[in-house]
């Protein structure tokens, strides 16, 4: 009714001629000072009472706007937007007008409400270490993560149902499992939601769930400044059991002047060992890693780099462009032969170079024994275990391999790699899972050592008066160099070192002190090295 009084006033204002500057008005109904919109994007009109032209403007444009309409009512529209926010949220509207005060409109509209659930509350992992969450959320969320947890590329949030991929790192324990929780929350604490919990276990994955690879990732041929045609060093690796074999020839130091016709080293592709190669590998059933000798004076000195694509790109005159080839390729680096004699007064020197190389994940590991040039370096094993590198033997041959005597091996890093394939193999290099086996030493990580002395040993004793017989059979073709070591006072051993042979048995007798019924009989394995030249502790009870 006062709307129509108004209008009313103002068309008998027009037709009377009385309009004056001191009669100028501009009004809103108090009902319409405070608009309440829903979360959807709607529209409502309000009428203004005026008797001059206005205008309005919204504080929040972006989604509130004021339109002026013609109309003599409901003559200014307001329309606001979707609300994705998770806030309650007002603009002010000013409806102005010269010569009269302005008159503000309150627009508030409802938030969305928040939608957070998984589908799954529990995840095993096994096998495995890869898994995913599906989660449905209309807000940014975020997830709190074990420190053994990771997200996987790819998982940008995206509104709705969604899936998520994590990998758990490799659990390897005496303990049977482990447990986390993962947490999903909204990454802003504005919006309120409680954050949803999914419990996760992962199984230990011991030894047994992994293939033990025969591999020689340092190899010679005359494509740099070796003797042997790279088939021939196929053939070798074949003879001595390898599973894998990387041929690393030298980028730099290329010898060689009596190559067949065809072939000149200055003319020929970094990949021709490997070329050539490849065939009688496959035909062996050896797998061939594609690898280069990046190989410069001390610092930087010589450094493998394996799982290249093309060898030829890590030809370079400055070196540190060959590591960043080599890194752009994914490529697995390995600093070699600290121990090498020609390193002068240099052997075993940590160059600043080397924490550079390091910081820049462009070493992986270090070759802690180099068969032909140094043998096993106590420092580089040191160095590994300090820094959590790999650990790493090659032949380093340039010259014909003789075949062995029986007993007798060439030295190989043991890879524990998931499965026989170059991406397994890969996956355990860059994870550490690896041991040297040098003469009759098994150089690594106590974790793989111990695992690999209990599936090779069986453990058996007979208790006869005060005497205690203990047999151990060797099911493996290791040997074991046994010491007693820390011997309970109250034990008496026959012995104080042995050797259980490959495949071999060996008793040994323990007399208890009167009235004692057992003990712990602590040995150390002198050929397994878990620390630079210190065997592995080892206690049977009896
Ligand atoms: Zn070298
Ligand atoms: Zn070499």
């Amino acid at each position: 009714m006062k709307r129509i009084f108004f209008a009313s006033l103002i068309l008998f204002s027009i037709l009377s001629g009385c309009n004056t500057k001191e009669d100028s008005f501009l009004e809103v109904d108090a009902n319409s000072r405070s608009l309440n919109f829903g979360v959807e994007a709607s529209y409502q009109t309000i009428t203004v009472d005026a008797n001059v032209a206005f205008r309005a403007t919204s504080s929040h444009p972006e989604w509130c706007t004021a339109v002026v309409l013609n109309f003599p009512t409901d003559n200014l529209g307001i329309s606001v937007k979707t609300n994705a926010t998770f806030d309650v949220r007002h603009a002010t509207v000013t409806i102005s007008a010269d010569g009269v005060a302005d008159v503000t409109i309150t627009v508030n509209q409802l938030s969305a409400t928040p939608v957070l659930s998984v589908i799954q509350n529990h995840i095993l992992i096994g096998g495995s270490l890869d898994f995913s969450l599906d989660v449905h959320a209309n807000f940014p969320i975020v997830f709190d993560l074990p420190a053994w947890i990771s997200e996987k590329e790819g998982n940008i949030w995206t509104s709705g149902a969604k899936k998520y991929s994590f990998t758990a790192f490799p659990f390897f324990d005496p303990l049977p499992s482990r447990e986390a929780t993962i947490t999903v929350r909204a990454a802003s604490s504005s919006v309120n939601i409680q954050p949803v919990s999914v419990s996760i276990v992962q199984l230990s994955d011991g030894l047994q769930s992994y293939v033990t690879l025969k591999c020689d990732f340092h190899i010679h041929t005359v494509f740099s400044d070796g003797t042997v045609w790279p088939v021939t060093r196929v053939e070798e690796a074949y003879r001595d059991g390898l599973d894998v074999m990387s041929i690393t020839d030298h980028l730099e130091a290329r010898y060689r002047t009596n190559l067949p016709a065809g072939y000149t080293l200055q003319n020929t592709s970094h990949n021709t060992s490997y070329d050539l190669a490849e065939a009688a590998a496959k035909e062996k059933g050896i797998i061939l890693i594609r690898g280069s000798e990046i190989s410069r004076d001390v610092p930087p000195g010589h450094h493998g780099a394996i799982f290249l694509s093309d060898c030829n790109e890590l030809d370079k005159s400055d070196y540190m462009d060959a590591f960043r080839a080599a890194k752009a390729r994914n490529a697995f680096l390995s600093f070699n032969h600290p121990q090498y004699s020609g390193y002068g007064n240099q052997i075993n020197v940590w160059f600043p170079v080397l924490t550079q190389l390091l910081s820049q994940e462009m070493m992986h590991g270090i070759e802690i024994v180099n068969n032909d040039y140094g043998g096993y370096s106590p420092i580089a094993h040191r160095w590994c275990l300090d820094n959590k590198l790999t650990m790493l033997g090659g032949t380093d041959t340039h010259y014909p391999i003789p075949a062995f005597a029986v007993g007798k091996h060439r030295t190989m890093t043991l890879v524990f790699a998931r499965s026989r394939t170059p991406e397994a193999i890969y996956e355990a290099l860059m994870e550490r899972r690896t041991a040297v086996y040098h003469g009759d030493n098994i150089i690594g990580e106590e974790k793989y050592l111990k695992q690999m002395f209990e599936n090779a040993l069986q453990w058996s004793m007979v208790k006869n008066g005060n005497n205690v017989e203990v047999t151990v059979k060797n099911n493996s073709d290791l040997p074991f160099h046994m010491k007693t070591a820390n011997l309970d006072p109250r034990l008496v051993v026959s012995v104080y070192s042995f050797t259980i042979t490959p495949k071999g048995t060996y008793t040994l007798t323990v007399s208890l002190l009167e009235g004692i019924t057992g003990g712990d009989l602590n040995f150390s394995v002198e050929n397994f090295l878990v620390e630079p030249n210190v065997g592995m502790k080892y206690t049977v009870g009896i």
